[in-house]
């Protein structure tokens, strides 16, 4: 029977109980978004009631991204190994169970996915937007991806709840850019992110503080290198395009485009990942004090034995 339904619930002893479930699970940082700053950032349809009408918290979590070897393979392969958000919906799911079993208060994990009212490019909900707004991580200048000054580059998931939890802030400061990413700007007028992108889709500005004064991000050659699903209507557009059945199959298999096919039949994440290439060049991404897993595990070592 669960008695938490009748009994009155400590919304801080419960806040307690699910940030440590999402440690137990494998999230490196949880937290809760504010409610009512979310509806200020997020556009209307878009905003956590408009999904579930009823809820209470926002709840945010992140995990790890690569392995640290993952940052040594080659950009071909490299696109294929930012799987890890993987673990950040599972846990996301399963605590969207435990609030329910505890505390007997209806949740749902909110779906990553695209709005299917909006295309391909307007996400239901912002993850990035809750994190950034439960503390979880601080925009970049690579794009607006959430950089966390301790884990790096991580991955995140939400939860919706009925159970009411006290919110956290935002984080105070921003390690972006770092000292070495100022001095490369200062001189060339770029950062890593910004000179390493294959299609130069990143620019900004720094101010005299060394802080970020200006991010640029076009979204649209990003999502052509990295985000295949899009390049797919227009190769079958040049395959019924084609004047003969010769053509249309030297479209079909020509091996740039038969490789979409090869992510399709495997259900490969490569097909809407990032290509990864100005992560792999973030000395916060790769660097920063546990991002890499092999640190993070000497660490939890420490812990343990103290
Ligand atoms: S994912 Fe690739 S294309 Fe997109 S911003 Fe990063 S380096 Fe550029
Ligand atoms: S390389 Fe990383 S830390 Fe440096 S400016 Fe780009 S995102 Fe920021």
């Amino acid at each position: 029977m669960n008695d938490a339904k009748t009994a009155p619930i400590d919304p801080n002893e419960a806040k307690t109980a699910v940030l440590d479930y999402c440690k137990r699970k494998g999230a490196l940082v949880a937290g809760v978004a504010d409610l009512a700053a979310i509806d200020r950032f997020a556009p209307p349809g878009h905003r956590p009631r408009d999904m579930f009408p009823t809820v209470k918290s926002v709840i945010s979590l992140g995990v790890g991204g690569q392995t640290q070897g993952a940052w040594k393979v080659p950009s071909r392969a490299l696109g294929f190994f930012g799987s890890s958000e993987g673990r950040a919906y599972k846990t996301a799911f399963g605590l969207a169970y435990f609030i329910e079993g505890k505390y007997g208060m209806p949740s749902i994990y909110c779906p990553a996915d695209n709005d299917p009212l909006g295309g391909t490019r307007l996400p239901f909900q912002s993850m990035k937007l809750h994190a950034e707004l439960a503390g979880l991580g601080a925009r970049s200048l690579a794009g607006d991806i959430l950089l966390h000054p301790v884990y790096g580059y991580m991955y995140y998931a939400s939860v919706f709840t009925e159970l009411e939890l006290p919110p956290d802030k935002p984080m105070e400061g921003n390690p972006c850019p770092t000292p070495s990413c100022v001095d490369l700007f200062r001189k060339g007028g770029q950062t890593p992110c910004m000179k390493f992108c294959p299609v130069q889709c990143l620019s900004g500005d720094i101010d005299g503080e060394g802080r970020q004064a200006a991010m640029r991000y076009e979204m649209a050659r990003c999502a052509e290198m990295s985000e295949q699903y899009e390049a797919l209507p227009g190769m079958l557009g040049a395959a019924m395009a084609a004047p003969d059945a010769q053509a249309r199959e030297g479209v079909l298999h020509d091996p740039d485009n038969a490789i979409l096919w090869y992510k399709m039949s495997v259900g490969s994440g490569g097909l809407l990942g990032q290509c990864f290439e100005c992560m792999r060049v973030c000395p916060i991404a790769t660097k920063a004090p546990l991002a890499d897993p092999i640190r993070r595990a000497a660490q939890a070592k420490k812990e343990a034995a103290r």
